[in-house]
């Protein structure tokens, strides 16, 4: 048994309400998402993070406005996250919704779940009812356990949806303050 958290595009144009294509309650999220970093930090789990990183022009742009460009603001890692965290976790970028996809994924997140032996995932993130949706339903069907941290993490418009969704595929909700303990 070995557990790794991870974080879901935790960037400044998901989280903040200034950002490029806010989260709404991203922000209320923070504080949760800090929690899990430092415990993952503090038990010596593995921590990993992906990131939305988009070119100027990326085709992804016909359905969301434009957001993580490359080297912009918006696509660095919430500034909680800077020092420590960062330095602890290992981030993979894609290029769009799904980690898993074959094309514009990173086949990396999958080697590494692989190469460390991981059987347990514990989530969290943005959005809920897109990039969380996919990684957790990407985990779940290679055959590991997902542990979704329901209050660090936030949705565009069909969450309750997408919550279902998961919990049906397998995974188990829980809230920051049970894993912390
Ligand atoms: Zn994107």
């Amino acid at each position: 048994m070995k557990t790794a958290f991870i974080g879901i595009d935790l960037q400044n144009d998901f989280i903040k309400k200034d950002g490029a294509l806010p989260v709404p309650n991203a922000e209320n999220i923070v504080n949760n998402v800090n929690n899990l970093i430092a415990k993952a930090i503090n038990t010596k789990h593995d921590l990993l993070l992906t990131c939305d990183l988009h070119d100027n022009d990326d085709e992804e742009f016909n359905i969301f406005p434009p957001h993580c460009i490359a080297e912009s603001e918006g696509a660095f890692f919430i500034t909680d996250l800077k020092g420590i965290a960062l330095h602890y976790a290992t981030s993979f970028s894609k290029s769009t919704h799904d980690i898993f996809d074959e094309k514009n994924g990173n086949s990396n997140f999958k080697e590494y779940l692989y190469n460390n032996k991981i059987t347990t995932c514990i989530v969290f993130g943005v959005a809920t009812d897109i990039c969380v949706k996919a990684a957790v339903l990407g985990i779940l069907k290679r055959g590991m356990q997902v542990i979704l941290v329901e209050d660090a993490c936030a949705g565009l418009d069909k969450t309750d949806e997408a919550i279902g969704e998961m919990v049906e595929e397998g995974a188990v909700l829980t809230s920051t303050e049970a894993i912390c303990i």
